[in-house]
């Protein structure tokens, strides 16, 4: 954003709200240059992503706030800044449409854990479980470990517990069959 003062285009961002409906952002900026401060107010622009759901048959327009707010909620009481959560929706949002029209909800869920992973871990873990990012179990539990005691293992367990519920392969054991099919039973009778 060019200084309004002195016309240079590096500046901060110091404060960030959002419009009481979230469709717009105020935010608060200081020049690097001059230490002028401003405003600029962010409309959020209707996106022409395309969301191809986990069904792959049906899509969806892609919604924002929808991200956001599952982002949110992943970081509910955590001590984690609405300016960093923004900027983590905005760079999710720039990734996802620079890089085409159409997107699959499962790639979504990929970016936003890859970049969860990097701010907080048990954000990270919240959103995966709620999401079933999780390839397989051992994947979980790997992560589940690395957070070693930084989550109460009480919570660990449980969400550990939820996720093994729909995640674990059903390894149903194929309905067993005598190894020769039968023949030597049938040859057997036949020789009695
Ligand atoms: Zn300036």
């Amino acid at each position: 954003m060019r200084c309004p003062k002195c016309g240079s285009r590096d500046d901060k961002v110091i404060d960030s709200r959002q419009s009481r409906d979230s469709s717009s952002i105020r935010r608060r900026r200081q020049c690097l240059s001059c230490g002028y401060r401003f405003t600029t107010y962010e409309e959020i622009e209707r996106s022409d992503l395309r969301v191809i759901k986990r069904d792959r048959r049906t899509h969806e327009q892609f919604d924002r706030r929808k991200l956001a707010g599952s982002i949110a909620k992943a970081f509910e009481k955590r001590s984690t800044s609405l300016l960093t959560l923004e900027q983590l929706v905005d760079d999710i949002v720039h990734e996802l449409e620079t890089s085409g029209r159409e997107v699959n909800s499962s790639d979504i869920g990929a970016k936003v854990l890859e970049k969860l992973k990097d701010i907080d871990e048990v954000a990270y873990l919240r959103y995966a479980s709620v999401h079933q990012r999780f390839g397989d179990v051992d994947e979980f539990v790997d992560a589940i470990q690395k957070l070693g005691r930084r989550v109460k293992k009480n919570s660990a367990q449980r969400e550990l517990f939820a996720v093994d519920e729909t995640q674990e392969p059903r390894l149903k054991a194929a309905p067993s069959r005598p190894v020769d099919g039968g023949k030597t039973n049938k040859k057997k009778h036949g020789r009695v």
